[in-house]
């Protein structure tokens, strides 16, 4: 088993700055679990504890349900990619896979067999005698996801591979490695910033903002349930449309903001009405809830510029000062500079709370 086990784990840099402020999860054996966050919210530093790479300043690490927090790193069963992987210049693809194994004195028939058998799964078996600087991009980081791999670990920590990668092969990257995951099972802990890559990759995902952690759950459920306004903004792209303002009810429920009133109908439940009258709210609405109207619309938004991405359309509006993105069908569109009504789809509202930011409703 190599289940890893975060208890209320704590890092506190020499400096006094807290980077990671109690963390606790689990992740199970075999499951891919992605840290996403913005610059500076600690996941790196979270992802060097679990490593080993960094001390850990409280609380309890296990892998494998062994306590690892005084273990050193080539005693904890993980390899780790780093976003800047370096590949020996001077050896083929063959002896940059196989170094780690010669320095732990494997023997060369073993050797040669790990080497063959991660070549192949990662589609090198052709560049085995080609030196790095023959190779591309994304041969390149394969070779670097090779040399971790070759070694079997139990647990792999991934840090941004793919983040030097032009978008193109990041793409492709992407899906190499949930290819892999599926393929080896092994535990994954992938760290990154990229909020899509979290979603495409992720079966679970941790959310972490100024070292604490936001949310854990699964891509789906972080989209459509976010648990505060920082989740909400975060994950989803375009951004969830988050409008501050004052609930209050007069012909139905009505939100009174900075940029003007919003007309929420029945939108919200009539029971919440003791409870939220007057209350201060953030409320979210995806790009795709939001919808040109022809009746029933709660606000009107002059349309800025129209983004056409295929498929669909990006529609970048202002509510007063207010900037709003609706998703729409590609279909005859309003002009820029135009007034539209727009209409919010009831069921898929987000409401927080104007303080704390936490979902209410
Ligand atoms: P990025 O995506 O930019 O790499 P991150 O989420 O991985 O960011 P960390 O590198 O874990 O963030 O850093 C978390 C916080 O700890 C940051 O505010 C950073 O400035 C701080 N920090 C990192 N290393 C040290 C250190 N050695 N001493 C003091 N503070 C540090």
């Amino acid at each position: 088993m190599a289940e890893v086990q975060l208890d209320r784990l704590r890092k506190v840099y020499p400096d006094g700055h807290v980077a990671v402020a109690g963390a606790s999860f689990t992740v199970a054996d075999g499951e891919l679990l992605v840290l996403v966050g913005p610059s500076g919210c600690g996941k790196t530093t979270l992802l060097r504890m679990i490593a080993g790479l960094e001390s850990i300043s409280d609380g309890t690490l296990r892998i494998g349900g062994r306590v690892v927090n005084e273990v050193a790193p080539k005693d904890r069963d993980i390899a780790m990619v780093f976003q800047n992987y370096a590949l020996y210049p001077h050896m083929t693809v063959a002896e940059n896979l196989g170094f780690g194994l010669k320095l732990r004195g494997r023997p060369r028939a073993e050797v040669a067999r790990k080497v063959a058998a991660v070549a192949e799964s990662l589609g090198l078996q052709s560049r085995l005698a080609a030196r790095p600087a023959a190779l591309s991009g994304g041969q390149r980081q394969r070779v670097a996801l090779g040399r971790a791999l070759v070694r079997e670990p139990r647990v792999f920590l991934l840090d941004e591979p793919l983040s030097n990668l032009d978008a193109r092969l990041r793409l492709s990257m992407r899906v190499e490695i949930a290819r892999l995951h599926r393929q080896l099972g092994t535990t994954m802990i992938y760290v990154t910033h990229d909020q899509i890559e979290a979603m495409t990759l992720g079966q679970r995902i941790v959310v972490l903002d100024g070292g604490m952690i936001q949310q854990i759950d699964t891509p789906m459920a972080l989209y459509d349930k976010p648990a505060n306004v920082f989740v909400a903004g975060f994950l989803g792209s375009p951004a969830m449309n988050l409008l501050r303002g004052t609930l209050h009810r007069r012909d139905g429920w009505r939100l009174a903001c900075a940029a003007g009133e919003l007309a929420l109908g029945d939108a919200l439940p009539d029971q919440a009405w003791a409870a939220w009258r007057d209350r201060e709210v953030v409320l979210g609405v995806r790009p795709e809830h939001l919808q040109p109207a022809a009746e029933g619309a709660s606000l009107q938004a002059r349309l800025e510029v129209v983004e056409p991405v295929g498929n669909e359309i990006f529609l970048n509006l202002r509510f007063g000062e207010l900037p709003l993105v609706a998703r729409v069908a590609p279909r005859s569109l309003p002009e820029p500079g135009s007034l539209v009504a727009l209409g919010l789809a009831s069921p898929h509202l987000h409401l927080f709370d104007g303080a704390s930011g936490t979902r209410i409703g």
